[in-house]
């Protein structure tokens, strides 16, 4: 197999080819800094990520890029509450994450103990009785302060 990225961008090249949209240079940059990405950009992140190899691309052009892939449901999009939306390719792993209220900062991890599987096992299924509804899947973000904005609190 190829690397994971390529496997990506190749998907998703198949995905616009579909709706009669090409792999414009732009789009592949973009897609491609998403994919080596382990957590949610802002369309800033993005930019500035590839900014130095490709100073052509303007942030107005992720932003419209960003909102076309919205729409085409290859990004999928996060609002921690910072007043800017972050992103990330969907269908990537399953996932919970966790937001740091200070810094905003995203931290994603899909290594999961037994005890926390279990646990939401269980409470899906508690769920899905109280409320007859049958659960396909979920969704979790935890919010709070992550270790370096804890570390500052101790500090001062
Ligand atoms: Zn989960
Ligand atoms: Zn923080």
């Amino acid at each position: 197999m190829g690397n994971p990225v390529e496997e990506k961008r190749e998907i998703i090249a198949g995905e616009l080819k579909k709706r009669g949209l090409r792999m414009t240079l732009p789009r592949r940059v973009i897609i491609e800094t998403l994919a080596d990405a382990d957590s949610y950009l802002t369309a800033e992140d993005i930019y500035h990520k590839f900014h130095a190899e490709h100073p052509g691309i303007g942030l107005a052009t992720v932003y419209r890029t960003l909102v076309l892939f919205h729409q085409l449901g290859i990004v999928t999009k996060l609002d921690v509450g910072e007043g800017k939306a972050r992103f990330e390719l969907a269908r990537t792993e399953h996932h919970h994450l966790l937001v740091c209220e200070k810094c905003y900062k995203v931290v994603k991890y899909s290594d999961f103990t037994t005890q926390e599987k279990d646990g939401f096992a269980e409470l899906e299924r508690l769920v899905e009785k109280m409320y007859h509804f049958r659960i396909n899947r979920h969704v979790v973000q935890y919010c709070g302060v992550c270790p370096e904005c804890l570390a500052k609190e101790g500090a001062s």
